[in-house]
């Protein structure tokens, strides 16, 4: 089969589109997806780059993100048979650690996660377990199902579950184009919360008024806080999702309303941040940081999608050859949604 491997870390030029065997079934829990797409995310860049937080055995195929039709199933495997297309819960618990034990996989200590310390998407057939199988929403292509998990998962997990955003707040979203950042938007707009988004550009944040935000500020040219402040007569905002950090996370505590609350799964301009404490606790602020989230939560990510009739922000879409391409496109940060690969048979 082709695939995109890394043999050891580094830039773009690591990523070598190459033959290989495809996977084979190993046990009775196991399942052969044939790919159809596989969608792009900074974790993706990280571990190419060996940054990511998690040690990754090398050489390995990247991609978290994928969708495609179930090729062959385990003798135990009875979630999902031939044919059925699938999109990808993206890891699975270790099985053994304290976390693994007591019914919390998101805390595990030892991750197996796709593209990272399993064999990713970036292919044209996947190994992985039946629990990682989930059908698609009806009526999604490949390239939309590929977009779901990680970007709905974080913002899923960081909105409804951590944060518990209610109908009528106020919540400003940073660094919109994103996918996590829009599927928080349009996760937010459903809720029925007010939204304000940050960004570098007039262009995402027109494109971000077009979904539903209802002020969009420039952080290129403008300190947000006291503009947060006039927007929402003082209150200040309820909830702010920072997946950015950088110079302006300080901004995010001066932001918040008392008793806000501030949710966090990234930090693409910078994890060395300051934080003034006398703010979070003078104003009794609460700090999540998540990474994913449960099956559970991914199951009500799918129900949400298929209900509300929500579909992903679909950027740009690759051939799984350029790879190399897609990868410098979302480094770029120009995107306005999911970057993703077209996996052909
Ligand atoms: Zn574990």
């Amino acid at each position: 089969m082709k695939a995109i491997r890394i043999h050891h870390h580094g830039s773009v030029e690591q990523l070598r589109y190459e033959d290989m065997p495809a996977p084979e079934l190993r046990s009775a829990d196991d399942v052969i997806v044939g790919l159809k797409a596989a969608a792009i995310n900074l974790a993706d860049l990280q571990v190419r780059q060996g940054s990511a937080g998690q040690k990754t055995w090398l050489p390995r195929i990247l991609g978290s993100d994928g969708a495609g039709v179930v090729n062959a199933v385990g003798s135990d495997v009875n979630n999902v048979k031939i044919g059925d297309a699938v999109c990808l819960y993206p890891q699975n618990g270790c099985r053994q650690c304290w976390a693994c034990r007591g019914d919390r996989q998101e805390y595990c200590e030892r991750p197996q996660r796709l593209g990272e310390q399993i064999d990713g998407t970036y292919a044209e057939y996947v190994r992985l377990s039946r629990q990682n199988c989930f059908a698609p929403p009806a009526g999604f292509s490949f390239e939309e199902a590929a977009a779901i998990p990680f970007a709905y998962l974080s913002a899923w997990r960081m909105l409804i579950t951590d944060a518990e955003l209610k109908p009528g707040e106020w919540i400003l979203i940073r660094g919109i184009g994103d996918s996590v950042a829009i599927a928080a938007l349009q996760l937010a707009l459903s809720r029925g919360a007010n939204i304000i988004v940050t960004a570098d550009s007039g262009e995402k944040l027109s494109s971000a008024l077009q979904l539903g935000a209802a002020h969009g500020i420039d952080e290129s040219n403008q300190d947000f806080p006291p503009e947060v402040r006039r927007l929402t007569a003082k209150h200040g905002v309820d909830v702010v999702v920072d997946c950015i950090g950088g110079a302006n996370w300080t901004h995010s505590f001066a932001a918040l309303a008392r008793g806000g609350r501030l949710v966090t799964c990234g930090a693409s301009a910078g994890a060395q941040v300051v934080t003034d404490l006398r703010r979070i606790f003078w104003n009794n602020l609460k700090v999540f940081g998540s990474s994913l989230g449960t099956r559970d939560e991914f199951r009500q990510v799918l129900n949400f999608l298929e209900t509300t009739r929500i579909k992903p922000v679909i950027d740009k879409v690759f051939p799984l050859a350029q790879a190399a391409r897609a990868q410098d496109g979302l480094a770029a940060g120009q995107h306005f949604g999911k970057i993703v690969l077209r996996i052909e048979d």
